[in-house]
């Protein structure tokens, strides 16, 4: 008999891996946002057509790159930002997997244009099927435009899975929500089909949460103006900032719930429990008020890699993080306690 063990050709090893990175254009928004918001740009804007099937770009105004790193970025693992496994613990990025554009150009075709400040040109470069297929020097602004084309153009199963443009773009505003609210300071656009959808003025760095407060309004609406209150409690272990819903913005159904660790968008029923239980007898047991809520530990006290997506974690300590959470918003509550039953000590 003779062996039968092939290796996969790198376009399908990388198409195969994509799938845990880019399940659908909204993925690539949040990839592509994050990689602008590390390169430092105080300027982000959100391009579509058709939901991202036919173009999703992202333009920023951040550091750009070398004409090898441009090349070099769509290699697996190609990563500036963790250079050993220690760095992994501390690492302050939205991204550090190094898989993000790899995973986008073995599933679609890419434009980027890029270039530093310090550079005189830029660098335009065309990739499809993972392959560079043009490279050449371009006059472009200073930062990175990213420009994913024709996605699963090369996977028609996947193309197929793809939902109606519209439930897709609510996939892309929830995480263009998601990014955009953990980043106050930074302004943001998002244009679809030609029309401007969002236009999120930047806060300023110093009236931290002021600016925070204009985001969520301008995320997830004015009527939440007056109806949340400051939350922001400080430890040695953690802080935590953000606001959370007066107990009238209790609704019948889980929306306007957002937890960032680290400046991280996560999914958490535990940390959702801690907060459900501060508004015990606030609310009736079977609705959800809002809250968007903060919390800064130290890196080596989470662990971000659980995931590809980085959206489930895992805390080196969960009690004292739920004990915390609790207390905070309890705090922030106790106004609107009859009888506050209040435990601040952690
Ligand atoms: P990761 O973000 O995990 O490092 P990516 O595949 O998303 O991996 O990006 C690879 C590398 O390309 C990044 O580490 C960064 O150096 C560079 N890069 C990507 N996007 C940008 C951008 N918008 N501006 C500047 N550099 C970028
Ligand atoms: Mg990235």
């Amino acid at each position: 008999m003779p062996d039968k063990i092939l290796l996969l050709p790198d376009n399908i090893a990388n198409q195969i891996a994509a799938g845990e990175v880019i399940q659908r254009p909204a993925s690539a928004v949040k990839e592509l946002l994050e990689n602008a918001v590390d390169a430092g740009a105080t300027s982000i804007q959100l391009i579509v057509t058709d939901a991202g099937k036919t173009l999703l770009q992202v333009i920023d105004n951040g550091s750009g790159m070398s004409e090898t790193d441009a090349r070099m970025c769509f290699e697996r693992h190609a990563t500036s930002k963790i250079r050993n496994i220690d760095d992994l613990f501390h690492v302050r990025t939205m991204g550090f997997r190094g898989e993000a554009l790899a995973s986008i150009a073995a599933v679609a075709q890419v434009e980027l244009k890029t270039k530093r400040p310090e550079d005189e040109t830029g660098t335009f470069i065309e990739v499809a099927n993972s392959v560079v297929v043009r490279q050449e020097p371009v006059a472009t602004p200073n930062g990175t435009s990213i420009a994913m084309k024709n996605l699963f153009f090369n996977v028609p199963a996947r193309r197929n899975f793809l939902k109606s443009n519209a439930a897709e773009m609510r996939h892309i505003v929830d995480e263009f929500t998601r990014v955009t609210m953990a980043y106050p300071h930074i302004k943001f656009t998002l244009t679809s089909n030609g029309q401007q959808l969002m236009h999120l003025e930047p806060g300023s760095l110093t009236a931290a949460q002021a600016g925070l407060k204009q985001r969520i309004v301008q995320l997830l609406g004015n009527n939440y103006n007056a109806k949340m209150v400051a939350v922001t409690d400080n430890t040695a272990y953690m802080n935590i900032h953000g606001f959370t819903g007066k107990p009238e913005t209790a609704k019948k159904t889980r929306g306007d719930q957002y937890f960032f660790v680290n400046n991280r968008f996560i999914r958490s029923a535990y940390l959702n429990h801690a907060v459900m239980n501060a508004y015990q007898e606030l609310i009736p047991s079977d609705s959800f008020p809002m809250y968007v809520l903060f919390i800064d530990l130290d890196p080596t006290q989470v662990d971000v890699n659980v995931h590809p997506t980085k959206q489930e974690i895992k805390f080196e300590d969960e009690k004292i993080v739920y004990a915390f959470v609790q207390a905070a918003i309890k705090h922030a509550l106790a106004q609107f306690s009859i009888t506050p039953t209040l435990d601040f000590d952690l």
